[in-house]
């Protein structure tokens, strides 16, 4: 047997892998891994097969489709009063994960302190140590999980190159105000530090809230990389179609690693998006559909011991079971999955010291009679 040295000794297979297969051998309903199980409209679905039989068949310009680019330079506009230069600043990726990790890649050099919040998305601690960097973590605060902004303020040092932040945030449905957008600004003035923003759920934002894009905030937004993901947004996390927005200097460093990560991505699910992105009401009604479901999950588990914490945005609820055990959230998960059937994600294993709040988040992205044959499940417990 040959041995390689592990560039990531402490990495094992991502939780959503491992929830989904338990849930798939256990029979159980899966409201782990963060997918719908609905289907795609059929309109962008027969405009990727009409892309197809129109030979458009070969490598996408590097970049991503120019009309594609377009498309995502006028909903940033429209949207967020933001202007970014489609030939210059904006590059499609494939997916959000491959946005992060080119834009991690370029970012941090080797030694380079990198701020995470956690819980953090599992995507981002290992291209960070690949890259060198050395993670730094504030915690954010339970049960709302808002972020203290005088912790971060003190986790900031002269080797202090990024940080990265998530809203709406997963796993935890809590979103930025405009309040902590104000504190970030006043904290990074007068320094370097650039910003990673994943802002994979911008349109999925409840109760009235805006979604506060780092777009929005000249200050932030010349520091940022600012990416997005079509698979949450169109229904079609198969597909893996992202892109990222940064000021032209950060987007020319952002491509050079983006070229040989991917080259380029999937050249007819691109025109498709370019032409089905002209129906605007498909993402602005995409708040609404989801804090239905939202509601509809919420109280079709009302009666159960589980207690919800606030979801503000993503397809994602947390749920307290501290009334119902004792057991630590991955054990929990698993007997949940095995014994009850109904899968979910233990946030603790997005925490380095593995924090249990006794939570577990649950995935609403869902048909309606889903939710209703889980929230069946979960009211026996
Ligand atoms: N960031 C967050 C917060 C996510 O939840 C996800 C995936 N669900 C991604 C990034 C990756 O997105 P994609 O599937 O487009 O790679
Ligand atoms: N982002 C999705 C989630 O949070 C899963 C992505 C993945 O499976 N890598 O569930």
């Amino acid at each position: 047997m040959i041995s390689l040295s592990s560039k990531l000794p402490n990495v094992g297979v991502t939780i959503f892998t491992v929830m989904t297969k338990l849930a798939g051998d256990a029979g159980a309903i899966n409201l782990s891994q963060g997918f719908p199980d609905f289907d795609v409209d059929p309109e962008l679905r027969e405009l990727v097969a009409k892309y197809m039989a129109s030979g458009h068949n070969q490598y996408a310009p590097m970049q991503g489709v120019p009309a594609l680019r377009q498309r995502i330079a006028e909903k940033t506009k429209e949207l967020y009063g933001a202007s970014y230069d489609p030939d210059t600043e904006i590059t499609v990726t494939s997916g959000a994960t491959e946005a992060l990790f080119s834009a991690i890649t370029c970012a941090v050099n080797r030694g380079d302190e990198v701020i995470m919040f956690e819980p953090a998305y599992d995507s981002y601690l290992p291209a960070v140590l690949l890259a060198g960097g050395k993670p730094v973590y504030v915690t954010l605060k339970h049960p709302d999980y808002h972020i203290d902004w005088n912790e971060v303020k003190d986790a900031i040092t002269s080797k202090t190159k990024l940080l990265i932040l998530n809203s709406p945030h997963n796993p935890t449905g809590a979103i930025l105000g405009r309040e902590d957008m104000a504190a970030l600004t006043d904290i990074l003035a007068g320094t370097d530090i650039l910003i990673i923003s994943d802002e994979v759920y911008e349109h999925i934002v409840f109760d009235g809230h805006r979604h506060e894009s780092m777009t929005r905030y000249p200050e932030l937004a010349r520091r940022s990389f600012v990416i997005s993901s079509f698979g949450k947004t169109y229904h079609v996390t198969g597909w893996k179609l992202g892109y990222c927005l940064a000021p032209r200097q950060l987007s020319a460093e952002f491509q050079k690693v983006h070229q040989f990560v991917t080259f380029a991505s999937n050249t007819p699910t691109q025109l498709a998006f370019a032409e089905f992105m002209g129906k605007k009401e498909k993402y602005l009604s995409l708040a609404g559909f989801y804090q239905e479901k939202r509601d509809r999950f919420l109280s079709l588990i009302k009666e159960s011991r589980f207690q919800p914490l606030p979801s503000l945005g993503t397809y994602f609820q947390m749920l307290s079971y501290e009334a119902i055990s004792a057991e630590k959230e991955i054990d929990f998960a698993r007997r949940l999955t095995t014994v009850h059937k109904v899968a979910a994600i233990p946030p603790s294993v997005f925490y380095v010291g593995g924090d249990d709040h006794k939570t577990l988040r649950f995935c609403f992205a869902k048909k309606d009679e889903t939710l209703i044959a889980a929230a069946e499940k979960l009211c026996k417990i």
